[in-house]
């Protein structure tokens, strides 16, 4: 059996915006999402996270804070 014919495969850290992580297999070490299967309305069925979520943004721009 011969080696090195395989593109290298890794456990990749799958970070999403909404703080959650999770591992995959992936040929990518890191990974950065906006929206995964905890935080997705489609997911989840629910979608009062992301509202709230949309009251912060108009609350923060209203008082100046600057969202990351
Ligand atoms: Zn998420």
């Amino acid at each position: 059996m011969r080696e090195g014919i395989h593109p290298e495969y890794h456990q990749a850290k799958v970070v999403c915006n909404c703080g959650n992580e999770f591992v995959t297999g992936s040929t990518k070490k890191d990974i950065h999402v906006e929206i995964c299967s905890k935080c997705h309305p489609f997911y989840t069925g629910q979608q009062k996270a992301a509202a709230a979520r949309g009251r912060i943004d108009k609350f923060n721009r209203k008082y100046g804070v600057k969202a990351e």
